[in-house]
């Protein structure tokens, strides 16, 4: 009997996770079925308990159920316990492991794919929603020289703060004037609306990369600022959603796809 995997989320039909998981199982050879699972907005608990009893093995988790599958969750791994949400949920006889692979896959695309050092950077992340909390664990442990949240409403940053500790720093955005980052990663929902963060101008070292968690919007005008502002490199979150899902069949199979090819055929569309 085939396993059975989905992407849960509300709305979900435009995933591109099906289309990711199917090119996986294909180059590895793992026999999966991976489909799309909307879930009502009150009702995830019961969409998952029901999709598992029905040879469900594990689950991808987007908007806006990150934080309730956390809590679903019976078993958590340390990035998923830093985040406190949860992105991959996998049933095992004992109980439900949840993960987040969100951070990883992010890694893995500036330093891997982009070729882009963390490590000695200083990094500017903006957002303090799920995908920033989320992020922060894998980043510092890249050991960047500095990390700095800075966030539209400054006490969620403030928080951040609080719950990593000192090598994190919070920053109101006008504070940043005068500041230069190696690293900036986008992760507020402004791209999803098509405006830009109220980033004060100069941020961008001349070597540095712009980063914007969202992808499928083509030159947001988070990326056009980095461009115009010199930095040497501009990438949208397409590698950070193939990675995190290559991380997330890992964690189910045992196995770990190659990525570069579902990247690039992805990129073609
Ligand atoms: P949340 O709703 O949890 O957080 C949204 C964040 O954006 C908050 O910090 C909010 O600030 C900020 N924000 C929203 N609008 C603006 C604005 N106009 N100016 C400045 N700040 C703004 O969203 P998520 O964290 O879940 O997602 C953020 C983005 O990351 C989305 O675009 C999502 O698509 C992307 N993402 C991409 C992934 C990938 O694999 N590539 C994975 C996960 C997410 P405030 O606190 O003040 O409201």
């Amino acid at each position: 009997m085939t396993d059975r995997y989905a992407v849960i989320g509300n709305p979900v039909e435009h995933s591109r996770s099906p289309q990711i998981h199917a090119a996986f199982a294909r180059e590895t050879g793992e026999d999966i079925e991976y489909a799309r699972l909307l879930a009502p907005l009150d009702g995830f608990r019961s969409t998952v308990d029901a999709f598992r009893a029905d040879r469900g093995r594990g689950l991808n988790v987007t908007v806006p159920f990150k934080a309730q599958a956390y809590r679903l969750a019976t078993v958590h791994s340390e990035r998923a316990r830093a985040a406190e949400a949860v992105n991959t949920l996998r049933f095992d006889a004992g109980g439900t492991y949840g993960d987040n692979t969100d951070g990883t896959g992010l890694v893995r695309d500036i330093r891997d794919n982009l070729g882009f050092a963390i490590a000695g950077r200083r990094v500017l992340l903006l957002g303090a929603g799920g995908a920033a909390r989320g992020v922060i664990a894998p980043l510092l442990a890249e050991s960047p020289s500095s990390l700095t949240i800075a966030n539209r409403t400054l006490d969620r940053a403030r928080s951040l703060e609080r719950h990593f500790g000192q090598r994190v720093r919070a920053s109101a955005y006008e504070a940043l004037s005068g500041t230069r980052f190696d690293i900036v990663v986008n992760a507020t929902s402004a791209s999803l609306a098509g405006t830009l963060p109220p980033l004060p101008a100069g941020v961008f070292a001349p070597d540095s990369l712009g980063y914007d968690m969202m992808y499928g919007k083509g030159l947001t005008p988070f990326l056009e600022r980095a461009r115009d502002e010199g930095a040497a490199r501009v990438a949208d979150g397409l590698g950070m959603l193939v990675e995190q899902a290559a991380e997330s069949f890992f964690i189910w199979r045992g196995v770990r796809p190659k990525t570069a090819a579902v990247l690039a055929a992805l990129r073609a569309q």
